[in-house]
């Protein structure tokens, strides 16, 4: 099925729910492009002075790199770019990328994907619930994810509809099966959108009765879908 019949289709089975319904997002690469984020990392690891030190001659190369929208982490940009660092500058540059991308700081350059905020509009007209469900953690990204929601006029009806990890020990998959979990104990439906097909595979085995749509952007490639799921694209404009 074309990708912006599926979206129109979920909107009309969303327009005859009635208040036991919910459609829960991921955010990063489902309704995030993480893109910008992570290229304003890059751009300012010349001016962190450990960094300097240890990766002196390679550093100044990342004041002008550029990210794309399908790069997903660290080595795909730096083997698109053909840059090949020392173990220990690699090692370096992606601690500091992990401490900057996982923190408040950097959420300002992320970008919504097209349509998306055309689409959780229409979706908030309905009686159905809207609820974020993010891999993010409440402690070192809450003040900020807040913050883009609010500027960027997402709906978000009650605060407890973003739904944040209090730590970073539980895995991504299992924490968003936990939640879905709760979730499906006061919803009577639930449509989940998510981009890792990790997460995809493992919450279609445990609550296979969670409607999945998988989209189709970047992920870490540590899985492929196990089955054929409706999948979409970027671009949520219908
Ligand atoms: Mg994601």
């Amino acid at each position: 099925m074309p990708e912006q019949n599926i979206l129109r289709n979920i909107l009309d089975s969303a327009q005859q729910c009635d208040k036991n319904c919910a459609f829960v997002f991921d955010l990063d690469s489902t309704l995030i492009c993480v893109r910008g984020r992570t290229q304003a990392i890059l751009r300012s690891a010349p001016d962190y002075p450990p960094l300097r030190q240890i990766c002196a001659g390679q550093v100044d190369l990342f004041r002008a790199i550029e990210v794309y929208p399908t790069d997903y982490g660290l080595k795909h940009i730096l083997l698109r770019k053909g840059i090949q660092l020392s173990h220990s500058c690699y090692y370096d540059l992606s601690g500091y990328w992990s401490h900057c991308f996982f923190s408040n700081e950097f959420l300002k350059y992320d970008e919504l994907y097209k349509g998306v905020s055309s689409y959780l509009s229409q979706l908030d007209k309905t009686c159905a619930d809207i609820i974020y469900l993010t891999g993010r953690s409440q402690k070192s990204m809450g003040e900020g994810t807040y913050k883009q929601i609010n500027e960027w006029g997402l709906p978000l009806k009650k605060k407890e509809f973003l739904i944040m990890k209090p730590n970073n020990f539980t895995e991504d998959a299992v924490y968003k099966r936990d939640c879905l979990k709760k979730l499906s104990e006061q919803y009577e439906k639930i449509w989940f959108f998510e981009n890792e097909p990790t997460t995809i595979n493992f919450i279609d085995q445990n609550l296979p009765k969670v409607k999945l749509v998988f989209v189709d952007s970047v992920h870490s490639g540590r899985q492929t879908l196990r089955k054929e799921f409706l999948s979409i694209g970027t671009d949520y404009s219908i």
